[in-house]
């Protein structure tokens, strides 16, 4: 089992923006969703876990191991796969896979090679190995991502923004793929997709202007707005007074028509109906509150 411990992290770049404002979580084995709109601070945060930038002040300890201080430790055990994998359009999956190995220091030919084989197998390229990754889709891109990320066999995985772009059949496959990486190693999934989380993760945190504001397990978050989340159809003139005089959590269309879905501790009467609450309402009432 790992353990990632994150202490009381602050960061204020020198242009004054307060990107995280003492942040705190230990994470273990599995899927872990960092959820936050844009700007939130959670690529402040990876880049920090991940020793590319350093804090003012707390500490990022993986296995009792300060990071800061032993940032190659870090840097070996590592698999970051970033939003947008700049992938080399006119080389091979298999030789650009091999180069990657060589430069994460496995430099026997024969180990490589049953490296590279082993994980163009695992994230379903084997049969693409000889293909040009410019002639990749976006799901084959994201799983090239994660065999290059596991080339060191890492006990840390970061995988920022994953599912952008991906039709259902690709998000499905690579979800499945990220679930069994959570068997072996500590996956931090850094997303603004609420489904994402729901989808896959058994513990989340919920970062806002670089504060945490929530962390626990997703049907935990449901769990705590059960009953204080109502919705009632409304005319499209409506909007504005209902967001005065409501905590609007979400609007939608149905059948052409607005509905608003509220926060209240009480029943709000005013032909508002109680609804089961899900983690977009979670997330919208802890980010707008
Ligand atoms: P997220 O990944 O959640 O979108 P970021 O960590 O990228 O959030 O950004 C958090 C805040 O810090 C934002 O207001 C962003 O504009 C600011 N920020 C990020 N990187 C820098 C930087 N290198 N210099 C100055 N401000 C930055």
């Amino acid at each position: 089992m790992n353990t990632l411990s994150i202490s009381n992290l602050s960061k204020t770049y020198p242009n004054g923006v307060e990107a995280l404002k003492g942040v705190s979580i230990e994470i273990n084995n599995g899927l872990f969703g960092l959820l936050g709109p844009n700007g939130a601070g959670k690529s402040s945060l990876m880049r920090t876990i991940a020793t590319l930038q350093k804090p003012d002040s707390g500490s990022v300890i993986l296995n009792q191991i300060n990071v800061e201080e032993h940032p190659q430790y870090i840097r070996k055990s590592l698999g970051y796969l970033p939003q947008e994998f700049g992938v080399y359009p006119t080389m091979t999956a298999e030789i650009l896979l091999d180069h990657f190995a060589v430069l994460k220091g496995i430099s026997d030919r024969k180990t490589r090679k049953e490296r590279v084989d082993y994980l163009l197998d695992q994230t379903n390229l084997f049969q693409h190995r000889k293909k040009k990754l410019g002639g990749f889709s976006g799901g084959m891109k994201q799983r090239f991502g994660i065999a290059q990320a596991l080339l060191a066999n890492p006990s840390l995985i970061i995988v920022d923004e994953p599912t952008a772009g991906l039709d259902p059949t690709e998000r499905n496959r690579f979800h499945n793929l990220l679930s069994e990486l959570g068997q072996e190693a500590i996956v931090i999934l850094s997303t603004h997709f609420v489904d994402d989380v729901k989808e896959l993760c058994t513990n989340m945190a919920i970062l806002n202007s670089g504060e945490l504001l929530w962390k626990g397990s997703p049907q935990q978050a449901i769990n705590e707005i059960e009953g204080r989340v109502f919705s009632r159809q409304i005319t499209r003139n409506q909007i504005h007074d209902y967001k005065e005089e409501y905590s609007v959590i979400a609007e939608q269309l149905f059948q052409g028509k607005p509905l608003i879905y509220i926060y209240s501790e009480s029943d709000p009467g005013q032909g508002f109906l109680p609804v089961e609450p899900d983690l977009n309402h979670v997330f919208f009432n802890k980010v707008h509150s």
